[in-house]
């Protein structure tokens, strides 16, 4: 199910802590350093998706600007940085990305993925915002995308949503229509 090459496991070699190649994976997802005793996790990185429907009912979509997937259909968000709250990552990447404050931001659902980067798996858990502006008309793409588009739910092209997660973000949208 997940990339066996891009595996946490198989790509660290070398203990982050002190350098030692004596660093061998304890777990599917841990390792421990044999010189220094660094005992280090792999576990999931947060990240948000955001969702702005505008006036007529369709979910706004990015264009992606970056590898991996460059060209394809994205949802706005990214990354969780440390000690910060899932709606203020919400509301901080769609100020980075499109240049427009977002509010009445409600938690919808989370899916897990697996985000290869520089021949890395970050296996991440995207939790999907609902959120609200008055500001769509003054977005602009910015950041790591080249363009927005809207679609209903029902119409994207799945295939142009690469991303395991966003599939199933959008699935959700269409399974619980008519509740949020
Ligand atoms: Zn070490």
């Amino acid at each position: 199910m997940v990339n066996n090459n891009t595996h946490p496991v198989n790509v660290l070699k070398f203990c982050p802590r002190c350098g030692s190649a004596n660093f061998p994976a304890t777990g599917s997802r841990s390792f421990k350093c044999g010189d220094c005793s660094f005992n280090y996790f792999a576990n999931s990185s947060a990240a948000v998706a955001v969702l702005l429907f505008n006036e007529h009912g369709e979910l706004l979509f990015t264009r992606r600007a970056i590898e991996p997937h460059f060209g394809k259909l994205d949802l706005p968000g990214g990354f969780i940085d440390p000690m910060e709250t899932g709606e203020q990552a919400a509301i901080r990447e769609i100020q980075e990305e499109l240049g427009i404050p977002v509010h009445s931001l409600q938690y919808f659902c989370s899916y897990p993925n697996e985000y290869i980067f520089s021949g890395y798996s970050v296996f991440t858990l995207d939790l999907a915002f609902l959120a609200k502006t008055e500001s769509l008309h003054l977005m602009t793409a910015m950041d790591d995308i080249s363009s927005f588009e809207f679609y209903k739910p029902q119409d994207v092209n799945l295939a142009e949503l690469p991303s395991v997660s966003m599939k199933n973000i959008i699935k959700e949208l269409m399974q619980r229509e008519g509740t949020y």
